[in-house]
């Protein structure tokens, strides 16, 4: 085998194909944003409608709101909920921050369960422990586009009488068990920020079949479809101005987007699973990776593969630490990085800042007992970290391109001893609080 690029070997790859990671865009996409910018029609709601009918129609689902993003959506759907002052959501330490922020400006708060080491999801064994008389919803995140474990979070929620909020931000067009993440919850949440696998721009949705969540969702944010949307009477009252004081209209060009990239979206995702299924079934064979992604035939898929990952045993390679081990990587021209989202409850955000100035911190305000001492137990979130890194999101399959990445693997996996001498360990500080600077 060749000479590692990082001790003054040649590159595994000689020059990278930029079709493999090109973003989707078409004639036919500039087209229609171009005419939303000829016709002025940015802050209109036509094409937006159209784009939220489609999304519910793919999904199944009855009532579709898009956003000016995903966080957004996120809020709108706690408000939906009902969820308001004391009340706690459940949600994984490992995800990204407005999964569980938008709560705080309701008055809930968030009560961190542990993620599983293999998925990377809610443990759900973790959640039941976490469950008490003030616990209104499980937030659900389908980390990475590994579908979470519906049936049990499901079960675990009926006992408790719990609402199910699905953030799908990372799964659009994953399938558990056949059937697509974001159909499960009571109500789900996407991103289409532009580095999310159906990235449309800015933008976010939220689908529900309850009519009461969608209409509490307009209310919220949306007052220009007040007049037409909401008919339940005890919000009708109100009607004309948002009542959160927030104004969540998506921007047309991403509708425009949106509306483009939903006709091909279905054949996008399966080249990717393909190109990606065939560069993990490469690499799975060497010791100390382990590609992030659900077991064959169980009838859950990666859809899209947002920000894919594998998991990474330094001890199958003499201790090589994961940065050393990346690092190498980029040296061959992979570029991968270490780590994934921050644990949460590490964030002074959520043990000790004061957002409102209630003279108390924030996550705490309106609780009886001191959640934080729970912040127990979250041994993976906080370990995680050092056990994965990215893997190249290729959008195209090319088998002899995707060998070439295969190969600088193998090539920095089978010379890892020669790694070792300057090997100077991993950083302190691991991972990110948001992952979009890399993508
Ligand atoms: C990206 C993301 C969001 C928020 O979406 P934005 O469109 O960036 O506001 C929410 N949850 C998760 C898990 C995300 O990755």
């Amino acid at each position: 085998m060749e000479k590692l690029a990082i001790l003054g070997g040649e590159k595994a790859i000689k020059e990278e194909d930029k079709e493999l990671f090109a973003p989707p865009v078409s004639k036919e996409m500039e087209e229609k944003v171009l005419e939303v910018l000829r016709e002025w029609k940015m802050s209109k709601i036509d094409l937006t409608l159209e784009f939220e009918k489609k999304f519910a129609e793919w999904h199944g689902m009855k009532y579709a709101l898009a956003c000016n993003n995903g966080t957004a959506a996120i809020h709108c759907a706690l408000f939906g909920l009902k969820i308001g002052k004391g009340d706690e959501i459940i949600c994984p330490s490992v995800t990204y921050w407005a999964s569980c922020i938008p709560v705080f400006s309701l008055g809930g708060t968030v009560v961190f369960a542990d993620i599983d080491p293999e998925t990377l999801n809610i443990n759900p064994d973790d959640i039941e422990k976490r469950i008490t008389e003030r616990t209104k919803a499980i937030m659900v995140v389908h980390y990475c586009g590994y579908p979470a474990d519906m049936d049990r979070i499901l079960n675990i929620a009926s006992k408790y009488n719990l609402k199910v909020i699905e953030d799908a931000s990372h799964a659009h067009g994953c399938l558990y068990k056949g059937k697509l993440c974001g159909t499960f919850g009571d109500v789900s949440c996407f991103s289409f920020m532009s580095g999310k696998s159906f990235g449309i721009g800015e933008g976010g949705i939220l689908l529900t079949n309850d009519r009461e969540v969608y209409e509490r969702a307009i209310i919220f944010g949306h007052y220009e479809r007040h007049s037409q949307s909401i008919t339940i009477d005890y919000l009708k009252r109100g009607i004309g101005v948002p009542w959160g004081g927030y104004k969540y209209r998506m921007h047309q060009m991403s509708s425009a987007v949106g509306l483009v990239r939903l006709k091909t979206f279905k054949e996008e995702i399966e080249e990717i699973d393909k190109a990606m299924n065939y560069f993990c079934d490469l690499i799975e064979k060497l010791p100390g990776i382990k590609p992030h992604r659900p077991p064959k035939g169980s009838g859950c898929t990666k859809g899209g593969w947002y920000n894919p990952i594998a998991l990474y045993s330094p001890e199958e390679l003499g201790g090589l630490s994961i940065t050393r081990f990346c690092e190498a990587l980029n040296a061959e021209g992979v570029r991968v990085f270490p780590g994934v989202n921050k644990a949460l409850h590490l964030h002074p955000l959520f043990s000790e800042i004061d957002v409102y100035n209630d003279g108390k911190p924030t996550r705490i305000r309106y609780s009886p007992e001191d959640i934080r001492k729970k912040d127990t137990g979250l041994t993976v979130s906080e370990s995680i970290q050092e056990r994965v890194f990215n893997i190249p999101w290729f959008k195209k399959y090319k088998p002899d391109k995707i060998r070439e990445y295969a190969y600088a693997f193998e090539k920095v996996v089978k010379n890892y001893k020669e790694l070792l001498p300057g090997d100077k360990g991993n950083p302190k500080d691991f991972g990110a609080w948001g992952l979009t600077f890399r993508i």
